[in-house]
């Protein structure tokens, strides 16, 4: 099997820049590991940035997400008793978030990608190995119904997942990477009650950092701080909800609705970065590339940018014939990816329990009570929430 681009993985990054590609008649096939039904039915972010909702709109995939998502002009800090809001338009020249479900996202997508534009998607066919990336007919050798097969492509997008086996693929010394694990995990809940208030709440207490998050006007997301080796089965439904309302002001835990889990799970916390994301002709993007810990919301708009920067790199090769921007690709990336790796850690920092020094309690509310009194401070947390801007890529 041939074609132009080959792309691996089916999660929101491999789905946009397929989605991207044939905008521009650029020929995809995606290979992924997983069933259709499982991927459709994976609970992640939630959180989108401006740059990606754009990008969604782009590739046809946007017009459910403008009728069904919300508008979120701020979020709420809570701390030491208190609840403050930060407004993002005022500290951003305007700008805003959407909420709107991965999961939703993914839906959308592949409706446009497959059912209605009937492009190529194997799903149940994980890709072993990426080979030749050096020359110019690279190839993905993939299993599928238990036979060895080989896709042979111009260019290689490994958007595989931090677990993939693009990045696996490159030798150790062409590659570097670097690595955190914190200390603590998070336990989340999704649930069918309305959400406790408008906008997000992220909550530093002394018991644990806690946040208040939603899908819709009636659907909730919950998460609670948790010792790194926790189990779910450790938490009944009702023992979440108690300790969800310790970690709220009274005046937002009082209008916590408890209700049956949907799904509850325990989610671990890393900051991962490989350098460069590109080899040759194969390409990383996404958590394939990089991860951060959720409590920034940017690990799906961070596959996002990379998107923004590789499909308008593989667009200059296929329709002006250019390679300088397939040369820029990495170091464009990367120079947001860093600054979002470092947000994701100070924010990380600065809303959960870290060591129970009483100093560094503290200093984090000392922290929160300079940053939410300052105009500068508010500008800080804000723009870097809503999203840095794209760099110019043409
Ligand atoms: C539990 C959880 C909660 C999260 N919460 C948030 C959040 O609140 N906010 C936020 O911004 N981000 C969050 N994230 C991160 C966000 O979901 C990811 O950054 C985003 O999914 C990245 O998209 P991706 O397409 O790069 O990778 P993925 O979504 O991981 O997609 C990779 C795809 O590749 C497939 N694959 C893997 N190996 C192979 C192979 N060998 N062959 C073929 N296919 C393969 C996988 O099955 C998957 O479909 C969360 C992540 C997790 C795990």
């Amino acid at each position: 099997m041939r074609t132009q681009v080959g792309i691996i993985g089916s999660g929101p990054a491999g789905l946009l820049l397929a989605r991207l590609l044939h905008h521009q008649g650029i020929d995809t096939v995606i290979l992924e590991s997983r069933s259709r039904e499982y991927v459709a039915g994976r609970i992640r972010a939630g959180v989108i940035e401006q740059g990606m909702a754009d990008l969604l709109r782009e590739a046809g995939a946007g017009e459910r997400m403008d009728r069904e998502g919300l508008i979120h002009a701020g979020i709420n800090i809570a701390f030491d008793e208190r609840l403050e809001r930060i407004d993002f338009p005022r500290h951003t020249n305007g700008k805003v978030v959407m909420i709107y479900g991965q999961t939703e996202i993914t839906h959308d997508l592949m409706k446009a990608h497959i059912d209605e534009a009937a492009c190529i998607v194997h799903y149940e066919s994980p890709a072993m190995r990426v080979e030749g990336f050096d020359t110019e007919t690279p190839r993905i050798v993939y299993e599928q119904h238990g036979e060895q097969k080989e896709l042979v492509c111009d260019f290689v997008a490994g958007c595989d997942g931090f677990h993939g086996i693009a990045r696996k693929s490159i030798p150790a010394d062409k590659i570097k990477t670097f690595q955190r694990t914190y200390p603590f995990g998070w336990l989340g809940i999704l649930s069918d009650v309305p959400p406790v208030r408008e906008e997000l709440i992220y909550a530093n207490h002394e018991r644990g950092f806690a946040l208040c998050s939603m899908r819709s006007h009636t659907r909730s997301r919950y998460y609670i701080q948790c010792e790194i080796d926790d189990k779910v089965e450790n938490w009944s439904d009702d023992a979440f909800w108690d300790e969800l309302r310790r970690r709220l002001p009274p005046e937002a835990a009082e209008n916590v609705t408890p209700g049956p889990r949907l799904e509850m799970g325990i989610t671990p916390l890393h900051s991962f970065v490989a350098e460069p994301l590109r080899f040759g002709r194969l390409f990383l993007a996404g958590d394939a590339g990089h991860i951060v810990p959720p409590t920034g919301a940017k690990g799906l708009n961070l596959a996002a940018s990379d998107i923004y920067y590789l499909s308008r790199a593989l667009i200059a090769f296929y329709k002006e014939h250019r390679t300088d921007l397939l040369d820029r690709y990495s170091d464009a990336a990367l120079r947001r990816v860093w600054k979002a790796v470092r947000f994701s850690w100070w924010y990380t920092s600065l809303l959960h329990r870290l060591d129970g020094d009483p100093l560094s309690r503290r200093l984090q509310i000392s922290e929160m009570d300079y940053l939410t009194g300052s105009e500068a401070g508010r500008t800080v947390l804000a723009e870097n929430y809503v999203g840095l801007p794209y760099e110019k890529f043409e």
